[in-house]
């Protein structure tokens, strides 16, 4: 292997800034050419389109992130391309957004991809995967990590074009009303929690209930379930949780940075000219920010206000029972692997880059909040 040579690099560098320029001057002057060198067919024609969501109409950050897109769209579209957004249950049920789309009912969804786990198991790897990459890592393998394209590879199988659209950030662990402080403490508890988390849980004992939304806190409030995660101290504060659970703990171990997404039926997205698709990609990239960056705010301001209003006792799960719990994660990522070659696939490279990924966070973020 060549070893890396600053000369190179920075004669390189002065190349790439002539190429930059070039290209810029090219951009120019051929604005009826698309990058690829194809015919960019820039006409007035205009675009009406559905889009369904996993999420209550107006649901705050992801319901409102999903609304924002579509005025982004139409702002930077000028009109061309307008997007109706109908909350779950307004045009289809939340969990039929996926065949909704694909069908070609409507041509845009909103939600996140480990809710399609019954479609194809790997979809779970787009969204979280329990002591998995958080959400800046999520972004570097699926911008330039090659995360993307199995995404793509995969959701074409369903007539879909994916986008990563939103990031929850890491989550808090949930909602408790007993204290945890050994892996047996899991034993025999009932929690909602879904997905790759679910499984994991299981294998300490626990079982993994699945409720919808909208039953959580009366279901907690009744003890048919001991616990319950949600998202992090925004919704789960507007969910009424401090109200019900003395116990909220951190961190959530099962979704570290949960990516949401945007899929556009693959004709539809076709349909459109090149300067269409490109400004849906663009506005997918900024919902994604704005996301995560309303998280961030929201959940900061929110954790306060429970720490303030409520005597919740908000606590670290002890390092053993992490420990195991990532055990056993290991252990539902053999079962899973085992049966799904795509799943198999994704894993490899979602593990590759996560180690790489480790190497360089152990020396700055890590490094850094530890100081
Ligand atoms: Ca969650």
């Amino acid at each position: 292997m060549t070893r890396f040579n600053r000369r190179d690099f920075i004669k390189k560098a002065a190349t790439a800034a002539a190429v930059g320029g070039a290209a810029l001057t090219t951009a120019c002057g051929t604005s009826e050419s698309s990058s690829n060198g194809a015919a960019a067919v820039h006409t007035n024609q205009t675009f009406n389109w559905k889009m369904v969501t996993t999420w209550p109409p107006k649901f705050p950050v992801l319901g409102e992130g999903a609304e924002l897109f579509a005025s982004w769209v139409e702002e930077m579209s000028a009109g061309r391309l307008k997007i109706q957004v109908y909350g779950g249950g307004e045009l289809v049920p939340p969990l039929e957004a996926f065949s909704a789309v694909q069908q070609g009912v409507v041509e845009i969804g909103h939600g996140a991809s480990y809710y399609w786990a019954g479609k194809a198991p790997a979809t779970q790897f787009f969204a979280a995967v329990p002591f998995g990459m958080n959400a800046q890592q999520m972004n570097s393998w699926l911008y330039g990590g090659g995360g993307l394209e199995l995404w793509r590879e995969l959701y074409a199988q369903f007539n879909l074009v994916p986008f990563a659209a939103g990031n929850t950030g890491v989550q808090m662990a949930g909602w408790f009303n007993r204290k945890i402080e050994s892996i047996a403490d899991l034993s025999g508890l009932k929690m909602r929690i879904p997905g790759l988390g679910g499984k994991v849980i299981s294998k300490a004992g626990a079982s993994a209930v699945l409720v919808a939304g909208g039953e959580i806190f009366t279901n907690l409030e009744r003890g048919v379930i001991d616990a319950t995660e949600w998202i992090g101290p925004y919704h789960d504060y507007l969910m009424g949780f401090p109200r019900i659970a003395k116990y909220y703990y951190y961190p959530g171990w099962h979704e570290p940075g949960t990516t949401l997404e945007l899929f556009v039926n693959k004709a539809a997205f076709e349909k459109l000219p090149t300067d269409l698709q490109s400004i849906v990609e663009s506005a997918c990239m900024r919902s994604n920010l704005w996301m995560l960056s309303e998280f961030e705010s929201k959940n900061s301001e929110y954790l306060k206000k429970i720490e303030e209003e409520y005597d919740t006792q908000i606590l670290p799960l002890p390092s053993p029972v992490l420990s195991k719990l990532k055990e056993f994660t290991a252990e539902a990522m053999e079962d899973l692997t085992a049966s799904d070659p795509f799943s198999k696939r994704v894993y490899e490279s979602f593990s590759r880059f996560q180690d790489k990924a480790g190497g360089w966070s152990d020396l700055t973020e890590k490094a850094y909040f530890q100081m």
